[in-house]
């Protein structure tokens, strides 16, 4: 039977104790952590506060300022482990009086909740120094003592250990902050620091410059002295940087030969422009690694990040921006972000987000151009050329929009989506009973070197006999690995004809031909368009075919735009022709109808007999 406690009994331990008692929940994990939730009339007595004060307070209601640090530890650690003790400490009452109390602590505990109680009693006790206001802890039993001396061991210890391993913590929080080469900070805390900056630039309107730094010749350095001397320019370009900063500027290596500096604005620009001016001026400087020397020039690219600016997280991205019009304009200099770059990347980001649109709606259209056999002036075929149809700007031609989508990582999504539109258009112009013989689509390097791509040829319905595949940027082929050279194992097993593009131009390699062994051989119309007029260009041109021809390819002459263009180029030994003058890249309807007209037959010129570049000494492959 559960005893209740009558009401009257319970008023007199309340009112007569002289013990002051409390009882204090604890937190469940810490017997340290506690609110006072009960106490009696002798503790507000002894302690000098009202019941409703002590309630809600902590323990430390009974630790005053004086007591000495060895039993504060002794008294955390007994109610921290939940162990049953008693000690004398030195408190101070509500009102500042200092005094001593016996105080000891049970621990009580409720099985039904889980709670954790402490009944704490406190009896005042006389003490000599505390009459004369000079308290002092009372002379310890010998048991109290050794506890004593046992905690403070402990304390010591753990505080050594604290200190050992708040000194790890910050080394290792250095260590994650800095770049290892250079010391600098690395991109991680410069990504923390911007965005403190741009906080403070909106709260307080605290301007400052980004100046974006990029080696114009570290590769090159690299390459040439070794990778020790490539990691020692870098340690003395941020030497420099620091050397020319001031504490309060940020100076971080974001990787690479990449650097760039944070610096308040002050009263003037003048301070960031001399800044630049520095950095690109003591770059140009001599830089010399075991006795070797070079020079490495820097750009720099500077955004101004203003209170009240529309877009301040754009600050850094601007800095970017600038910095490719430095290189652009010529390396080793350094140039402002202005108002046409702000606008140029605000089209380029408009252009950015209505292409992802533009893929979504799918509004790429396939235009064609053809091409013609160099001996029978006849169609061999068309290249599929995208465009598109913009819905307010109209038909946009690839330059408008390819690199962007390059950059954005979707040219291999247009190449996708125009390549589903071929087979309608095939059959259409089939159905019509205009001869197009076979279709060639351009293939960027990441299509190649995406799996679906075979799967999208093969469930195409396109017969692969009428189907050749040019191949762009084939320099990057050598990156690609095993996936691009099963997919050109798998054309060629299917009788897709491979004609590698471009070729002389930085986007073919030779190296990609004597990989891809293509079919078929393209050269770039920056190469054949200048040789009716400067038969100098011929010879190189020739040699061009010539490596073709003698790697059994057959060999196309791209951007032919003249009769007499287009009677040279067939003489030097190029087997098909293509170019504006047989007609720009048109729409499948202009197409259908030029092939019904012509029945095929684009170029009637043909006459070697009124040949009148004959006898003009062309080169040795014709
Ligand atoms: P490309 O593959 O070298 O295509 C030939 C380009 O030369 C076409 O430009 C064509 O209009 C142009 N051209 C042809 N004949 C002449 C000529 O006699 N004179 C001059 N001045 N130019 C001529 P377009 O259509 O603007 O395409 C430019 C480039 O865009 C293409 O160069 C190709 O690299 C890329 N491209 C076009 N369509 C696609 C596509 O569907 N996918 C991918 N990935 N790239 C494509
Ligand atoms: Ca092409
Ligand atoms: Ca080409």
């Amino acid at each position: 039977m559960m005893l209740v406690i009558p009401a009257q009994i319970y008023d007199q331990i309340n009112d007569k104790c002289t013990e002051g008692l409390a009882l204090a929940l604890a937190s469940n994990e810490d017997g340290a952590i506690m609110e006072f939730q009960w106490c009696n009339k002798a503790f507000t007595k002894i302690t000098g506060y009202a019941v409703s004060e002590v309630i809600g307070q902590r323990g430390t209601i009974l630790i005053g300022p004086d007591l000495g640090q060895d039993i504060h530890l002794y008294i955390i650690e007994k109610l921290m482990n939940w162990e049953n003790f008693s000690t004398k400490a030195l408190n101070n009452r509500k009102n500042g009086e200092v005094y001593w109390q016996r105080m000891s602590w049970i621990h009580l505990s409720d099985t039904e909740t889980g709670d954790h109680w402490w009944l704490c009693s406190i009896i005042e006790e006389e003490n000599e120094q505390a009459k004369s206001d000079k308290p002092e802890v009372e002379e310890p039993t010998t048991s109290d003592q050794e506890s004593y001396a046992r905690v403070f061991d402990k304390v010591q210890r753990l505080e050594k250990e604290n200190t050992r391993l708040h000194q790890l913590a910050k080394s290792v929080a250095k260590d994650a902050n800095e770049d290892a080469l250079t010391g600098l900070s690395n991109r991680r805390h410069f990504e923390v620091e911007v965005k403190t900056w741009i906080e403070n630039l909106k709260t307080r309107g605290t301007e400052f410059a980004v100046l974006y730094i990029d080696l114009d010749r570290f590769k090159f350095v690299n390459d040439t002295l070794g990778h020790e001397a490539g990691d020692r320019l870098l340690v003395s370009v941020a030497n420099m940087l620091r050397e020319m900063t001031c504490k309060t500027d940020l100076v971080a290596r974001l990787g690479g030969d990449e650097f760039v500096i944070l610096k308040p604005l002050g009263k003037s620009a003048l301070n960031i422009s001399s800044l630049a001016d520095e950095i690109v001026r003591r770059t140009r400087e001599t830089f010399t690694c075991d006795g070797k020397s070079t020079s490495c020039s820097a750009s720099v690219g500077v955004a101004i990040a203003k209170a009240g600016m529309e877009d301040p997280e754009q600050i850094v991205a601007d800095s970017d921006e600038a910095l490719y019009h430095a290189k652009s304009q010529g390396k080793g200099r350094w140039s402002f972000f202005t108002e046409e770059m702000h606008a140029n990347s605000i089209a380029v980001k408009q252009l950015a987000s209505d292409l992802l649109l533009a893929c979504e709606r799918r509004e790429f259209l396939p235009y064609f151009q053809p091409l013609i056999d160099a001996k029978s002036g006849n169609i061999i075929g068309a290249e599929m050329l995208v465009r598109w149809a913009h819905p307010t700007k109209g038909i946009l031609p690839p330059i408008a929009f390819l690199d962007t989508a390059a950059n954005m990582g979707i040219l291999n999504r247009v190449d996708q989506i125009i390549f589903a539109c071929l087979h309608g258009a095939m059959s259409r112009l089939d159905q019509a009973g205009a001869n197009l013989p076979r279709v060639a689509v351009n293939v960027s390097a990441a299509r190649l070197a995406d799996p679906t791509f075979i799967h999208d040829i093969k469930s195409s319905g396109i017969d692969p006999r009428r189907l050749t595949v040019e191949i762009l940027e084939s320099v990057y082929l050598e990156q690609m690995g095993e996936v691009f050279r099963w997919t050109i194992d798998e054309l060629d097993e299917l009788g897709v004809t491979i004609a590698l593009d471009d070729f002389g131009t930085g986007h073919a390699s030779i190296r990609g031909l004597l990989e891809i062994r293509p079919d078929i051989l393209k050269i770039d119309r920056h190469f054949i368009q200048p040789v009716v007029q400067e038969a100098s260009t011929r010879p190189l041109v020739a040699s061009i075919i010539e490596i073709g021809k003698g790697l059994g390819m057959r060999v196309v002459a791209e951007g032919v735009e003249s009769e007499e263009h287009a009677q040279l180029v067939s003489d030097m030994g190029c087997d098909y022709l293509q170019g504006y003058y047989f007609g720009k890249p048109m729409s499948e309807d202009n197409l259908r109808k030029r092939l019904i007209e012509t029945g095929g037959n684009l170029w009637t010129g043909r006459s070697l007999e009124n040949d009148p570049i004959k006898d003009r000494g062309i080169g040795q492959a014709c």
